[in-house]
């Protein structure tokens, strides 16, 4: 028996497997899994919504997973990475290094000397940074292939974070480009172009399309102080995915459409060699992965029902409200009891299994009655998991992740 909140369908298989049935196959709980079809069905409906000359890359650090990066690396154009360790992961699949782009700041002379070695785009977070970058590519005879990562003039309101805009450790401030521009002339570096990615988790259709036209009369101004034409323009991503009740998922339609008009408009007449590409990481998994965890206890304490599961947020810490959330809202929950027959709704609290009362993953949830042995599904889980929670907190052993 399966059941759901939040208002919305939830799944009950991953792929073609009931979650018993998976639980089962894995062997232990708590786990994770992924769903490629799933990923591949996103993955055709932005292909089918946005203009068919926009790249679209993988953002890794929304999950890291080997096998899930390799699935995706076929269906996608590029994957971004964020770290030594990522491009390595980005770089067994057979990408092409020149399709691979490491973004972040703060990367290391030894992880800048890697990605010039490999040939992956960098994308240039400081001066500091393209100093480092071009010695790195003095020592090994190579000339590498920059962008500058643009932190643009303008902020992008309703991101769930923002990352450009203002005073930010990301990105070279936009009235300052020209300037490294110059300090990059007689240097041997190709300088493709610009990256501007203005924040993240946006469900709202009107503001990412606005957010992509300024990002592109910036980047237009920014052009004349390149040295050549430019071949790359990443406009960032930041589509969001319905967390919450009240969260309407994104108009894809809309931003497709106002990207094709701005296409046609302004980018392919003004910046003809341009790739434009689109930066994209929970948008791509976050929908295609569960958290799968088992009931341990069930306890009544003072007239309040506890489930009390053996995973919690040092797997899933987004659930539990402390990944940057202002307030803490309940993710998705659904439970899989193994006993049939008449559903009995009841309103409980789930929570993991550390000894600490921020391991809330339901907090007031109504479920059907769940019993110890039962499975506790918590949705939404494809990004941002198991690599963005704190798995050593508690010293409890790591979860299982399968791609099914
Ligand atoms: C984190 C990040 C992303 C992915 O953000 P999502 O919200 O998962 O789409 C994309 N680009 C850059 C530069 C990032 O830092």
């Amino acid at each position: 028996m399966t059941s759901e909140t939040g208002g919305r369908a939830r799944r009950d298989h991953v792929g073609d497997v009931p979650v018993r049935m998976l639980a089962e196959r894995v062997g232990s709980t708590p786990f994770f899994a992924y769903d490629r079809a799933a990923i591949d069905a996103r993955v055709a409906s932005l292909r089918s919504a946005l203009p068919g000359d926009v790249h679209l890359s993988y953002a890794v650090k929304a999950n890291p997973m080997p096998a899930l990066v390799q699935h995706l690396a076929r269906a996608v154009d590029a994957l971004d990475v964020a770290s030594g360790a990522e491009m390595r992961v980005a770089l067994d699949t057979g990408t092409a290094p020149g399709a691979v782009s490491f973004a972040g700041p703060g990367k290391s002379v030894a992880e800048l000397s890697q990605a010039v070695a490999a040939g992956v785009l960098v994308e240039i977070e400081s001066p500091l940074e393209a100093d480092r970058l071009v010695e790195a590519a003095d020592r090994l005879g190579v000339r590498p292939r920059v962008a500058v990562r643009v932190n643009p003039d303008f902020e992008v309101k309703g991101s769930g974070m923002r990352m450009g805009g203002g005073a930010q450790q990301f990105g070279v401030d936009a009235e300052t480009v020209p300037m490294l521009l110059k300090t990059l002339h007689d240097r041997d570096v190709e300088v493709a172009g610009f990256h501007v990615f203005s924040g993240s988790q946006n469900l709202h259709a009107e503001i990412l399309a606005e957010a992509q036209e300024r990002t592109v009369d910036l980047v237009l101004r920014l052009s004349d102080d390149l040295p050549a034409a430019m071949t790359y323009l990443n406009i960032g991503g930041g589509f969001g995915i319905p967390y919450y009740t009240q969260d309407q998922p994104l108009d894809l339609d809309m931003v497709g459409s106002r990207l094709e008009s701005l296409m046609a408009t302004r980018v392919r007449p003004s910046l003809p060699s341009a790739q434009v590409v689109i930066e994209l990481g929970r948008y791509l998994v976050g929908e295609a992965g569960v958290y799968v965890t088992r009931v341990v206890d069930r306890k009544i304490s003072r007239g309040k029902t506890f489930l009390v599961v053996d995973g919690g947020m040092h797997h899933q810490l987004a659930a539990s409200g402390n990944f940057g959330q202002v307030i803490r809202r309940n993710y998705p929950i659904s439970v899989v009891a193994a006993g049939a027959g008449e559903e009995v709704t009841e309103t409980v609290q789930v929570v993991g299994c550390l000894c600490t009362p921020l391991d809330l993953l339901g907090d007031k949830v109504s479920l059907p009655r769940a019993e110890v042995g039962d499975l506790v599904v918590v949705h939404q889980a494809g990004a941002y998991g198991l690599t963005a929670s704190p798995t050593a907190f508690l010293s409890h052993p790591v979860p299982l992740e399968v791609l099914v």
